[in-house]
């Protein structure tokens, strides 16, 4: 069966086109700069890359090229989009009532309308991406992955805030937690890569892209993770601050600073980027620091301190770890972080390999010397094939979505 992965932002959608259950990708692609006049497709199929640049006003248009790409004579990857049994679309938020991926029916598209007030960046977005691949595939089983997911499993002692309880029964005011597809796509992996079984693993998994995240994976089961009510807590991001004491935002109101520009400061202008003042880019910084400049290099060991604080925290929650995984796009590719996170954690059980760590360049891969109690593992995220597994396993597979 041939799954079509989608994900629909505001101005653009990514997908992948995927044979299940061998999960190979068949061609994939973006439509980026829809609502521009210089929007543009970009494909590759069988190791083909074509670009196309023509105005693409809405997300239905988008879908329209995306599909006619798919089946275009030489460039295309099915001779019809009848072969296509099933869509999966990724959605931030499913609030507390999806525990795991569904079947879209109107029941489901009014829920994730109803969360859109939960993530008014987000659902949006991925509802309209939704309606446009139901209108152009109306035969086809569309399935809905949600971010949110994998962590309505975190129990009420880490999902509560210490608020009046009221705000969390009137407005619906907890941790909800996100990057939920890729901590379970590489707890998964971790599983299979020391022999446990995917419900016998303790793990701590960091997610670290431009958003980062971590996660405390118990028997499997997230039971608590760094991000909260929105993205903006927990570990230090590309321009998102991550923890930091709320009074200092009645104090700038005090000073004079609105919402709007106390919204933009916490979400755009800090993290990695607010401290430098130089990029919100990891690669950047580490090119930078190395030259010498001071601020990259704090903006680096505030950042890793914080995924320290969170790995030494989550031991502490978990009752023995297995494994601590880094993925994202640090993650998976700068050792530098690994290293500056891992050291001197001997006390947990953990002993980096240097050499491992160095030469571990986003490939799967150990990155603890042998006898290291908890291994530390590099797992490259594959969102999009979770995403292709749980749609290929809700409509036509035999077993369990999550299955990675
Ligand atoms: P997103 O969250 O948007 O998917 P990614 O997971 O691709 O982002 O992560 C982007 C981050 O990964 C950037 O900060 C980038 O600098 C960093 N990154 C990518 N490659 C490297 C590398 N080789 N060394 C250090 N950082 C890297």
């Amino acid at each position: 069966m041939k799954v079509l992965v989608i994900n629909a932002g505001s101005s653009s959608i990514k997908y992948q086109l995927y044979d299940m259950p061998r999960a190979e990708v068949l061609a994939k692609g973006f439509v980026e700069r829809i609502g521009e006049p210089t929007s543009r497709l970009s494909h590759t199929c069988a190791g083909n890359s074509t670009t196309l640049e023509e105005a693409v006003p809405s997300h239905e248009t988008a879908m329209e090229l995306i599909l006619k790409v798919l089946v275009k004579p030489g460039e295309g990857a099915v001779a019809d989009l009848s072969e296509i049994g099933a869509v999966g679309h990724r959605v931030v938020h499913g609030g507390e009532e999806f525990t795991g991926s569904v079947k879209i029916d109107d029941r489901v598209l009014d829920s994730i309308e109803r969360f859109a007030e939960l993530a008014p960046l987000h659902n949006p977005h991925n509802l309209v991406g939704i309606r446009a691949a139901m209108r152009k595939l109306p035969g086809t089983a569309q399935v809905a992955c949600f971010d949110t997911a994998f962590h309505t499993s975190i129990p009420k002692v880490a999902h509560m805030y210490a608020l009046p309880f009221e705000l969390y029964e009137r407005h619906r005011v907890r941790r909800y937690g996100f990057h939920g597809t890729s901590h379970r796509y590489v707890a998964r992996r971790a599983a299979a890569m020391i022999g446990r079984d995917k419900h016998d693993l303790n793990a701590i998994t960091c997610h670290l892209g431009n958003g980062c995240s971590v996660a405390a994976v118990r028997k499997g089961r997230s039971v608590d993770t760094s991000m909260g009510f929105t993205p903006l807590e927990g570990l230090v991001m590309g321009t998102r601050a991550g923890d930091f004491d709320p009074a200092i935002l009645f104090y700038l109101a005090d000073k004079g600073y609105d919402l709007a520009t106390l919204n933009g400061l916490c979400n755009k202008k800090s993290g990695l980027l607010g401290i430098s003042g130089v990029s919100n880019d990891m690669r950047t910084l580490q090119k930078r620091a190395e030259e010498g400049n001071d601020r990259a290099a704090l903006a680096i060991e505030i950042f890793c301190y914080r995924v320290r604080k969170y790995v030494g925290a989550y031991s502490a929650v978990l009752d023995g770890v297995d494994a601590v995984v880094f993925t994202g796009g640090i993650g998976e590719n700068s050792s530098l972080v690994r290293e500056l996170v891992c050291r001197d954690m001997t006390h947990l059980g953990i002993a980096l390999d240097p050499k491992a760590n160095a030469e571990a360049g986003g490939r799967e891969s150990a990155v603890t010397v042998p006898d290291s109690r908890v291994q530390v593992l590099v797992i490259p995220t594959n969102e999009e094939q979770a995403i292709a597994r749980d749609a290929f396993e809700l409509v036509g597979g035999n077993g369990e979505p999550g299955t990675v």
